[in-house]
């Protein structure tokens, strides 16, 4: 059961994980609705030629489950061109009909649950719990936005003015948007950003993360299945120097939605300044260091299960994950013996079975910057734990997760993307100090506070400068509509995910006046 939020929209059900047959059922028809997958660029009009490239299984890389076709040069141009072209009639429509698209989506979506835990799975590695929760969130953004749009863009506002003239301000989409979506929510965050743009009266191309091409192709074509024309939602497969550099310093493009690393949203900044064109608008978010602050009134067994569950959950492959435990030097000791028990009970393995809670991390790269990291952890810092890793993963991406003890949070140079804990006990007294650290990394995504001292939370939460806050659970699986999600600083532009006030970046305003 999930509470309803707004008269007319209830986010998605799900499935009851607790329930050993239910949950039983659904692997079975994950398994069932593996196929061998195939993404191509979806641009009407376009000839590509190429090479297709095979998609491997992140858990075993000698299963090959799908293969790819990158975009080339005049594909790109083709997709801009029919973007340029059909955007002012998709705007044209009423929001209630986009937004009507965008439900019929959702509905179709929820009812392909195990297909797309599925990809999820074999193109991802993404454990069953991971690819339900996937599957709810996007399900859940196309519905939270169709209902935002029908609040902010059906009607337009009006405004009291002189006697004799009447004046009302309409939202309309900006033009072309380029929404470029990450590998560690291929379905979630690329449905959001693209059912956002596309409901504002935007056309979308459409660029995965190259990592997930399977999962975003299979959005799109339900997508248009939905109702989107083809030429309104256009879908871009190919590596981010030559299809998102084009992209983006095309004069075309009104907007960009992108979500990923900041270095990568500095360079598209970059890139639209530069561009001799309108000023484009970019929605970023991006990394975080994310901490989680214990004091000694924080009961261990609750911080311990929460820290696990934000530090190691989807192996760490979360921006909001928690990276630093900060934790009062009273309960240390205590806490990192329970940290490293606990961490002994983890199961890393095969994410297609029920028992495991942690799956591989995304690619080859990935894993050598978590390897490389480990060996200077290993050197710098002292090591706590790292946990066992099964024999299934002994043919995939995979990293035991860790845990070291650090001094200070200026050791860690910059956010370390996998299931890598770093504890620094810190001193009651030195409150101030804890959150001058964590504000100097310049980063604002997520912050985990354990305390039952309300003097403590507030101080803790009226210092540290974040995006999302939360107390006494853990900090990752914001929840659409009901927990905004994004961060300020190095973390992101807002507006938040799933919020109230996402929809109006995507749009522009216009003032109509009539003397009447
Ligand atoms: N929205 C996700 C969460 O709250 C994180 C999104 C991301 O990792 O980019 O955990």
């Amino acid at each position: 059961p999930v509470a309803i939020y707004g008269e007319d929209r209830k986010n998605s059900m799900g499935v009851n994980l607790a329930n050993e047959q239910e949950l039983a059922r659904l692997a079975e028809q994950v398994n069932a609705a593996v196929k061998p997958w195939r993404a191509t660029p979806l641009v009407p009009g376009a000839n590509f030629a190429g090479t297709a490239l095979p998609v491997t299984n992140p858990a075993d890389r000698r299963e090959q489950v799908g293969e790819w076709l990158p975009a080339d040069t005049a594909t790109v141009e083709r997709a801009l061109a029919n973007a340029e072209a059909a955007q002012p009639g998709w705007d044209r429509l009423p929001a209630a009909s986009r937004a009507k698209i965008l439900e019929h989506a959702a509905d179709l979506m929820d009812a392909r649950l195990p297909e797309f835990i599925a990809l999820c799975t074999k193109e991802a590695g993404k454990t069953l719990a991971d690819g339900v929760a996937e599957v709810r969130e996007a399900v859940d953004f196309l519905r939270y936005y169709a209902q935002q749009a029908r609040r902010i863009m059906a009607h337009p506002e009006k405004l009291p003015g002189p006697t004799g003239e009447s004046n009302e301000l309409f939202l309309h989409g900006r033009g072309v948007f380029v929404c470029i979506s990450p590998w560690n929510f291929p379905l979630a965050i690329f449905t959001g950003q693209v059912a956002a743009a596309l409901v504002t009266g935007n056309s979308v191309i459409a660029k995965p993360a190259e990592q997930t091409n399977l999962v975003g192709h299979a959005a799109v074509k339900l997508l248009h299945e939905a109702g989107v024309p083809d030429d309104v939602l256009q879908f871009l497969p190919g590596d981010g120097a030559t299809v998102g550099a084009a992209l983006t310093r095309d004069p075309r493009v009104a907007g960009v939605a992108f979500t990923g690393s900041t270095e990568t949203a500095r360079a598209i900044n970059r890139a639209l300044a530069a561009r001799d064109a309108a000023i484009a608008v970019l929605i970023a978010e991006t990394g975080g260091q994310n901490a989680l602050i214990c004091d000694s009134s924080a009961l261990p067994e609750q911080l311990v299960k929460d820290a696990m569950t934000a530090a190691f959950g989807s192996a760490g492959q979360r921006c909001s994950a928690a990276r630093v435990l900060f934790v009062q030097r009273d309960i240390a000791d205590k806490v990192v013996t329970m940290l490293a028990g606990a961490m002994d009970e983890l199961v890393v393995g095969d994410p297609g079975l029920l028992s495991t809670d942690v799956g591989p991390v995304i690619d080859a790269d990935a894993l050598k910057v978590l390897e490389d990291h480990a060996a200077r952890m290993d050197r710098e810092a002292t090591p706590i734990k790292a946990a066992k890793l099964g024999e299934a993963a002994s043919h995939g991406t995979f990293f035991a997760p860790r845990a070291y003890e650090l001094k200070e949070l200026s050791q860690l140079t910059r956010e370390v993307f996998g299931p890598v804990l770093h504890v620094i006990r810190y001193d009651a007294a030195k409150l101030d100090d804890v959150i001058a650290q964590i504000n100097a990394t310049g980063y604002g995504l997520t912050l985990g506070i354990h305390s039952r001292i309300d003097e403590t939370i507030e101080k803790i939460s009226r210092g540290v400068k974040v995006g999302n806050c939360y107390v006494n659970r853990n900090q990752i699986g914001a929840v659409v509509g009901v927990q905004p999600f994004g961060g300020e600083g190095l973390s992101g532009t807002g507006p938040k995910a799933g919020g109230p006030h996402y929809l109006h970046r995507f749009t522009i305003e216009r003032t109509l006046t009539v003397n009447t």
